[in-house]
Order: structure tokens, then C-alpha cells, then sequence
């Protein structure tokens, strides 16, 4: 067991009340390693457990929330310990109604996996070789001789699914190959039903968001550079909302030879959500950092201030940069 895992190990140990909290807009890994880390303490171990369900749960992943049962409100008194998991930065953890400052002199555990990951806890196990959280949350409730049960299986295994891209991106490895398949052994799951879940289970919203962003799509360097948009006012004429986007953005990806991708969400006027994607060598991560964002290597979003033709200006200027000195 590293350092890290013994130390945090040890905290599962010895103290009996736990918050967990995770980014906002949950992805599945976000939802997946803390459901089986709250599955873990609560029911192997009988702490207690609280975890804010998400503002918004994502439909996608609404299966999930059979696992979410049994949450007490926590107050800082009697919290021992907050776990913070896939979470990168402090400025975005969803505390759900949790008031974030009543808590800052409890023990903070950090357990992550971004490459520009901030070191915020007491406690900081950021491993960026990880592929997903819900790998490092496997090896440390095997160190510990957790039961891998039908529950936990399910969680972690949508967590190592969706943050490989199904087993495509990058970041994919012998060990999360290892490690999904062992707990599709020890739990006893079925990753077409799950995948099922994920995947193949749009709602009319997501499919006439996808309609909007493909029909915005735009070229530019012989397609070497993908952008979509979903703006505004065709959210609004569709009569469909943002909630709904996640993977979007890969559909760009998708494209021959295509090597940066970004999906810019015009979610009120001149504010912008982007997604960025890379294929190879370009370190998006950096990018959506240095525009106050964050990310990983081929994978980042940000937050642009600013009426959504210059953000996509923005974008381009410094996709064409890269391509230039690439
Ligand atoms: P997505 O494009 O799927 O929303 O995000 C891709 C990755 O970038 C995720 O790991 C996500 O956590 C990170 N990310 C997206 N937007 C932001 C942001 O505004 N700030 C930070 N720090 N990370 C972000
Ligand atoms: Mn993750």
C-alpha cells in the first residue's frame, strides 16, 4: 500500500462521521468513487456517512441514486473527517446546502487524479497516472480487505467506464482494464446493463442537443480543429436546457483527422462554458488553466466571460497556435 492509502486507511479507521463531497456537474467517476467509498464506510464499516446528493442529478446516471440512500445532514461539530473526491480545486466542490465555511477547520482528505490537481486537504493522494478515481478507491478498499460487493462494483466500474471514454481515451490502461474486469468478477455486474444506463438511454433533450451542437459544427486547419456550439438562442427556439451535454463534445473528437475539439455552451449571455478536447501531444489542461479553468492533458473545460463569438475566437486564435508550433 503507498504512503497515501495507509494514511487514509488509517482515518477510515479511527474516526466514525464522514462528509463526502465531490465536483459540480458530477461526472460518473465524480458519482461512481464517492457512492463506493459512502457504500463502503457505511455499510462494511458503519460510519456514518453523509453525502449531499447533486444539485442536478445527470439523467444518465439517475440509476445511481438507489445507492444514495440513508444521508444525514452533517454539521461541522460532528464531522470528524471530509473526504474530497475528483475534485481538483476548492472552488469546485458542490457542497449542496452544506456551508462550505462552517467547515474549514474539519480534517480534509483530497483524493484525486487531474493533472493540475491542488494539493487542498491535509491529507493529498493525487495520483494523475489513475485513469479514473474509482481505480485508486478499487486499490485502497482491496488494501483494506473491503468486500467488493454488487454495489461497489457497479459504482466503480461506471466510474473507470466513463472517465476512459468506454475504454478509449488515452488515459486507458492494463490496470483499468485489470480492474474492471475483477469487478465484474467480484460484483457480479453487467457491464452491457450498465452501459445500457450511460450510454444508450438519450432523452429527446440530449438528442436535439446533439442536433444543435452538429448542426453549429465548424471546421477550420483541414478539420484538424472541431468546433461546436450550442448557443443560446437555439436552446431556447428547441425548447431544450444545458443540463444535458456530457459527451457531446466527443462526437468532434470523432472526427477524421480531427486533433482539437471544443463544444462551447452559451449558457447566458456572455457567459460560456467550453469543453476542450486533444488528441496527442497538446496539453489542453495548461490552456484551460491559464483561462482560469482546468482539466487534464487531452481533456479540460473553463469558464469564458465574454459574448460567445469572441470566446470562440479566443479558442481558435490559440487551437491555431498550437497547430502552428506542433
Ligand atoms: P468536461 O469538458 O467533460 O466538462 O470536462 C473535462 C475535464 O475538465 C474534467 O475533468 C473537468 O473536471 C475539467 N473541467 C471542466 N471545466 C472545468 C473548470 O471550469 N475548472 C476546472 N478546474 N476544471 C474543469
Ligand atoms: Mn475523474
Amino acid at each position: 500500500m503507498n504512503r497515501h492509502a495507509e494514511e487514509i486507511s488509517t482515518i477510515f479507521r479511527e474516526n466514525d462521521n464522514f462528509l463526502v463531497l465531490t465536483h459540480k456537474e458530477p461526472d460518473g467517476d465524480a458519482l461512481g468513487s464517492t457512492l463506493a467509498i459512502r457504500q463502503f464506510l457505511a455499510c462494511q464499516w458503519g460510519k456514518n456517512v453523509c453525502m449531499p446528493a447533486p444539485v442536478n442529478w445527470p439523467g444518465r446516471y439517475s440509476f445511481l441514486k438507489k445507492h444514495c440512500n440513508g444521508n444525514k445532514i452533517a454539521t461541522p461539530e460532528e464531522t470528524d473527517c471530509i473526504l474530497f473526491l475528483d475534485s481538483s480545486s476548492p472552488d469546485r466542490i458542490d457542497w449542496g446546502d452544506l456551508d462550505s465555511e462552517a467547515f474549514a477547520a474539519v480534517p480534509k482528505v483530497v483524493i484525486d487524479h487531474h493533472e493540475e490537481g491542488i494539493p487542498f486537504g491535509d491529507i493529498n493522494w493525487i495520483d494523475k497516472s489513475s485513469a479514473a478515481v474509482g481505480e485508486m478507491i478499487y486499490n485502497i478498499l482491496l488494501d483494506i480487505g473491503a468486500e467488493i460487493t454488487p454495489e461497489i462494483a457497479e459504482c466503480l466500474y461506471l466510474a473507470i467506464l466513463t472517465d476512459t471514454g468506454r475504454f478509449t481515451y488515452s488515459n486507458t490502461s492494463a490496470e483499468s482494464l485489470r480492474i474492471s474486469a475483477e469487478l465484474i468478477e467480484a460484483g457480479k455486474i453487467d457491464p452491457s446493463e450498465i452501459a445500457s444506463h450511460v450510454y444508450f438511454n438519450y432523452s429527446e433533450e440530449y438528442l436535439r442537443n446533439i442536433g444543435i451542437a452538429l448542426y453549429n459544427s465548424r471546421t477550420y486547419s483541414d478539420a484538424k480543429i472541431v468546433l461546436l456550439t450550442l448557443d443560446k438562442a437555439s436552446v431556447r427556439s428547441f425548447s431544450t436546457t444545458f443540463d444535458e451535454t456530457e459527451g457531446i463534445v466527443d462526437l468532434a473528437m470523432s472526427v477524421r483527422g480531427v486533433e482539437l475539439a471544443a463544444l462551447f455552451k452559451e449558457v447566458s449571455t456572455n457567459v460560456n462554458r467550453v469543453s476542450m478536447r486533444s488528441r496527442g501531444l497538446v496539453d489542453i489542461g495548461a490552456l484551460a488553466k491559464e483561462l482560469g479553468g482546468g482539466g487534464h492533458f487531452n481533456a479540460a473545460g473553463c469558464t469564458l466571460r465574454m459574448p460567445l463569438s469572441l470566446a470562440r475566437e479566443v479558442i481558435l486564435d490559440r487551437f491555431e497556435r498550437y497547430l502552428e508550433d506542433s
